[in-house]
């Protein structure tokens, strides 16, 4: 499986709107892998997972083929995960030529909500679909078996958040963005599974929080446990991502940091792919 990320940043992104602490400054000034959107990321350029606000900008200027993709996994409700507005511009009116299936979405009940509330000339069902899946129960989207597993998120409004586990051809992969240290259920389900990919929220950065988010010192806890229960070994691909300036470290810095623990840092536009056993 191969994974390219298209957003790597947390809600306000980075340089954040409005912001001008050192670290969005400095990402001003350096430019490139420091200019991070929302975050949006594909699998194998078949399944599109979250729908932020940026998507038009990852169409416009990141590459993003918007119109080949059917299906997206959506990890949670908030608004730099699921700009439902931009869902709607698939309804007949706005889009000509698309393909034959309805744009589908999966998500949790409050991403299904969320969809439900759209205006009426936007709930077109021969252009857009949504289903809700559950916690812990996989379900089939392109070929790839696909499994929600309980987030540790939304804990200030309360929605259910979920963490992707995506298997295909006995490859395994862990998608978490928007999660703290995971729940134990999570834990529960994983006990017994191999990973060939992981990767895993970093918001906080310098700081060390994992219960609604993580930062560095969180996420090598999370990576010495998977190592410690035989969920991962030595071909897993390590990756972190989701970052906020509220972190404070540029990724030059970060790499630095991430190198010896194997980490690769996402950047807008980065791509890899499993290992292959
Ligand atoms: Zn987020
Ligand atoms: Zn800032
Ligand atoms: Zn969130």
């Amino acid at each position: 499986m191969r994974i390219k990320y298209y957003g790597t940043a947390a809600a306000e992104g980075w340089p954040a709107l409005f912001c001008k602490c050192a670290v969005c400054e400095e990402a001003r000034r350096r430019g490139g892998k420091n200019i991070r959107t929302r975050s949006q990321a594909t699998i194998d350029d078949r399944l599109l997972v979250d729908y932020p606000p940026d998507t038009y900008l990852h169409v416009l200027h990141y590459g993003l083929k918007l119109e080949d993709y059917d299906s997206c996994i959506v990890t949670h409700a908030h608004e730099d995960h699921l700009y439902r507005d931009d869902v709607a511009v698939r309804a007949h009116g706005f889009a000509s030529v698309v393909r034959p299936k309805p744009f589908t979405l999966y998500g949790a009940d409050s991403v299904i909500d969320l969809l439900n509330g759209l205006p009426a000339w936007g709930k077109d069902p021969e252009r857009v679909a949504w289903h809700e899946i559950m916690e812990y129960q996989t379900f089939e989207v392109e070929g790839y078996q696909v499994t929600p597993l309980l987030a540790a998120h939304g804990k200030h409004d309360h929605i259910k958040c979920y963490i992707f586990d995506i298997e295909k051809d006995g490859e395994r992969l862990l998608y978490g963005n928007d999660t703290g240290i995971f729940p134990e259920p999570t834990w529960d389900w994983i006990s017994g599974k191999q990973y060939d990919l992981v990767s895993l929220d970093c918001t906080m950065l310098a700081r060390k929080e994992g219960t609604n988010h993580m930062g560095i010192e969180d996420v090598l806890e999370v990576q010495r446990r998977l190592i410690d229960m035989g969920a991962a070994k030595e071909h897993t691909v390590w990756v972190i991502t989701h970052f906020s300036h509220n972190g404070g470290v540029l990724h030059e810095e970060l790499e630095e940091i991430m190198r010896p623990h194997n980490f690769h840092v996402a950047y807008d536009g980065f791509e890899i792919a499993t290992a292959g056993r």
